[in-house]
């Protein structure tokens, strides 16, 4: 009985780290293109393109398809999701060709108690890093707690502009909500790499949008596909690839998700809040602490 217990623990875990490994022999294909040189040396670099995907899910491609002024203002948009949705129709987030870089391995460890999956991780990407801000992504000493069990509430906490984590990738990137810190807009005031991220001032690197550059073995996007499982909202509900909300069944709610056959999940979706809105169920208090641990930095309010 206890071998028995021990397995069904075993092998979820195999599996993730299955899918890691799977994750890291990938890079993006235009990185792989380049020269095998030193990684600074990848001239042939290339912005994704469409021929890069060939499961986008329910999407066509169309990344950085905004002027700059239909940015600009969709940064500055408040009022109701839908509202922000209504204005944004169609408006993929601001993306470009990446200064490529270098800094130490990715690390990442993950065990689990009764309660959680916990994940150890220095929130370097197992894949190419490039940047187009003036930040270099620093090895860090985060860890999280996924809840194993989470149990829907009543009333959902909304996340607001002050939260700046809201969950992690499975290659154990931290994943943002959809502000930054000047409480805009992240994804189309901010210029995000193909990998959908970028580092801020204290080299936290994160994902603003799904991680398209995540590739499976046969190439695909991991990011593009609604089927695929790209990473943990700190709720312990688990975040799946693009969906197209339009298409997608059944609807997508409020905080970004819906259940299917029982499962409550969360979605990454091309526009606003582009993963989690609203947590559905009750995210561990510490989650929110690891940038900075004296300050909480993710207060919730109830919505
Ligand atoms: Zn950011
Ligand atoms: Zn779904």
């Amino acid at each position: 009985m206890k071998s028995i217990l021990h397995l069904t623990r075993t092998i979820p875990f195999i599996l993730i780290v299955t899918f890691f490994l799977i994750i890291a022999s990938c890079g993006p294909k235009g990185h792989r293109k380049g020269k095998q040189g030193t990684r600074g040396e990848h001239k042939e670099y290339k912005l994704l393109t469409k021929s890069d995907f060939n499961n986008l899910g329910e999407h066509s491609f169309d990344l950085n398809n905004g002027t700059k002024e239909e940015y600009n203002s969709a940064a500055n948009l408040s009022g109701s999701l839908k509202e922000i949705q209504k204005k944004t129709e169609g408006l993929w987030p601001r993306m470009a060709k990446g200064e490529i870089y270098n800094v130490s391995e990715s690390k990442i460890k993950l065990s689990e108690n009764k309660e959680f999956l916990i994940f150890e991780t220095n929130n370097i990407p197992d894949h190419v890093l490039t940047r187009t801000n003036p930040n270099k992504a620093k090895a860090k000493n985060y860890k999280f707690f996924i809840p194993k069990n989470p149990k829907l509430l009543k009333t959902p906490y909304k996340i607001t502009n002050k939260t700046q984590e809201i969950g992690i990738a499975l290659n154990g990137v931290v994943i943002a909500g959809p502000y930054d810190s000047q409480k805009k807009i992240a994804p189309y005031n901010r210029i995000v790499d193909e990998c959908s991220s970028h580092a801020d001032p204290q080299g936290m690197y994160h994902y603003h949008f799904s991680p398209l550059c995540l590739k499976n073995s046969k190439g695909d996007s991991v990011g593009g596909s609604p089927l695929n499982q790209i990473g943990w909202s700190f709720d312990g509900f688990k975040i799946f690839g693009l969906a197209d909300r339009k298409k997608h069944m059944p609807f997508i709610d409020n905080c970004n998700g819906h259940s299917h056959e029982g499962e409550y999940h969360y979605h990454a979706t091309i526009d606003y809040p582009f993963f989690m809105g609203c947590y559905k169920a009750d995210p561990p208090a510490t989650n929110f602490e690891q940038k900075q641990r004296k300050k909480n930095s993710g207060k919730r309010k109830k919505i």
